[in-house]
C-alpha cells in the first residue's frame, strides 16, 4: 500500500549550545579567566576580553522592595483608619445608649 501523505521530515539535532560566560566567585570571567571591569556607572560587570556582561544590577529586586514597603505602609494606614473608625462608631453607640437614661431638662426648674 502506498500512502498519499508525504514522508515525515528527518529529525535533525544541533550540537548543544554551551552556557554563557558567568561571573565566578573570585570575580573573573568563567571562560576567559580575566577579572571583570565595571561599566555603565557600576551597573554592569563586563569581561574585558570577550565583552560578555557577567553581572548587572538587580533593578527589579529594588522595585520589588520598594513595592513591598509601599504595600506595608498602606496596610498600616488602613489598619489605623479602621481602628479610628471603629473607635468613633463605638463612641457614638455608647452616646446613643446613654441618651435615653438622662432625664430631659424640666422647663419649670429653669425658670
Ligand atoms: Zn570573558
Amino acid at each position: 500500500m502506498k500512502s498519499d501523505r508525504p514522508a515525515a521530515p528527518q529529525l535533525t539535532y544541533r550540537e548543544r549550545i554551551p552556557a554563557a560566560p558567568h561571573l565566578t566567585p573570585s570575580g573573573n570571567c568563567s571562560d576567559c579567566g580575566v577579572p571583570h571591569v565595571l561599566a555603565g556607572e557600576g551597573c554592569y560587570k563586563v569581561c574585558p576580553k570577550c565583552y560578555c556582561v557577567l553581572w548587572h544590577y538587580d533593578w527589579f529586586g529594588k522595585e520589588k522592595k520598594l513595592e513591598e514597603a509601599r504595600r506595608k505602609q498602606l496596610e498600616k494606614t488602613d489598619k489605623e483608619r479602621r481602628a479610628a473608625k471603629l473607635a468613633e462608631l463605638t463612641k457614638k453607640k455608647e452616646e446613643s445608649e446613654k441618651k435615653p437614661e438622662e432625664p430631659p431638662p424640666k422647663p419649670d426648674s429653669v425658670l
